[in-house]
C-alpha cells in the first residue's frame, strides 16, 4: 500500500457506477469495502478485484436502514482501522409523471436517494472526525440542477443531496472533504427500474448517448487523488452529444 492509499467504502457497488468505481479505486491502490443488497454480485466483484491484485471485501447493505448503514461503516472501520472515504452511491430511479401517482415509488426514491445518503453521513462523520479527517463523496445527477418531465421526484432527491452536500461542506471545512459527483446519462442498470411506460419510452433516446460508467469512476478517482488541502466540491460529467 502506498501512503496515498485510502480505505474506501462504496454503497451500491453491485452494478453500474458503484462497481466501476470499486474497480477503478482498487486499481488506484485503495482498499475497498463494498455494500449493496445483491451479495452474489459483490462476491464476484470482490474476487475480480482481488485476483487483479487489489484489496476488497464486502458486506450486505440496505441503505434505507440507518442501523445497517452504521454496521456497514463500522465493519469497514473494524477491518482496516479507519474509513477515509465513503462513496454514497446507492440510488434508484423509477421515473413516472406525477399524475401517475406512483406514491410507493416516490417513497422508495426518497428512502434510498435521500435518507440513504443521510444514513451514510450519520455513520461516517463521527468516525472521520475522530480519526482527524475523511472524505464524503455523494452521487447526485444533472437532475440536481434541472428538472425534466417524469423526473420531478427523482430530481427532487438529487436537489436534496446537493443541498445536503453543500451544507456539509460549509460546516465541515478543515475536517472532512466533501465532493458531489453529478453524471448525465450513464450506462448502468438504473433505468431498468422504470415501470411507467411513458417514462420507459422517453428513456430509450437518452440511453443511446450514455457515458460509460468508467467515466464517472474516473471523476471520483480524480477527487480522491487531490492533496489534503484541495477539496473538489462538485463535478458534473455529461456525454458529448452531437448538435
Ligand atoms: P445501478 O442501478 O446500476 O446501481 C445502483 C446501485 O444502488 C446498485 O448497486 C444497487 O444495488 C444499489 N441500491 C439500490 N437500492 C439500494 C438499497 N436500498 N441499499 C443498498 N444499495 C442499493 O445504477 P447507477 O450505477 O447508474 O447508479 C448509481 C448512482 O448514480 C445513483 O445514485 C444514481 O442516481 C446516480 N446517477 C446515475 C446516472 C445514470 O444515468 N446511470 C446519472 C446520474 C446519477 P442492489 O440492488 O444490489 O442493492
Amino acid at each position: 500500500m502506498t501512503d496515498t492509499a485510502k480505505v474506501v467504502a462504496v454503497t451500491g457497488a453491485s452494478s453500474g457506477i458503484g462497481a466501476a468505481t470499486a474497480r477503478r479505486l482498487a486499481a488506484d491502490g485503495h482498499r475497498l469495502f463494498l455494500g449493496a443488497r445483491r451479495t452474489d454480485r459483490l462476491a464476484t466483484l470482490t474476487e475480480e478485484i482481488t485476483a487483479a491484485g487489489g484489496t476488497a471485501a464486502y458486506r450486505r447493505l440496505d441503505v434505507t436502514d440507518a442501523d445497517d448503514v452504521r454496521a456497514f461503516v463500522s465493519a469497514a472501520h473494524e477491518r482496516h482501522g479507519r474509513v477515509d472515504v465513503l462513496v454514497n452511491n446507492a440510488g434508484v430511479m423509477p421515473l413516472s409523471p406525477l399524475d401517475a401517482l406512483r406514491t410507493d415509488e416516490w417513497d422508495r426514491m426518497i428512502d434510498v436517494n435521500v435518507r440513504g445518503v443521510l444514513h451514510g453521513i450519520a455513520a461516517a462523520l463521527p468516525l472521520m472526525r475522530a480519526q482527524g479527517g475523511g472524505h464524503l463523496v455523494t452521487l447526485a445527477s444533472v437532475g440536481a440542477y434541472e428538472v425534466s418531465p417524469t423526473a420531478a421526484v427523482y430530481c427532487a432527491t438529487k436537489f436534496a443531496v446537493r443541498a445536503i452536500s453543500e451544507g456539509l461542506r460549509q460546516e465541515s471545512a478543515g475536517t472532512v472533504r466533501v465532493t458531489l459527483v453529478s453524471p448525465g446519462v450513464t450506462e448502468s442498470e438504473l433505468a431498468d427500474g422504470i415501470c411507467d411506460p411513458t417514462a420507459r419510452e422517453a428513456m430509450k433516446s437518452y440511453r443511446a448517448v450514455a457515458l460509460p460508467a468508467t467515466a464517472v469512476a474516473e471523476a471520483i478517482s480524480y477527487a480522491l487523488a487531490q492533496p489534503p488541502h484541495v477539496d473538489v466540491n462538485e463535478i458534473v460529467v455529461r456525454p458529448v452529444v452531437s448538435a
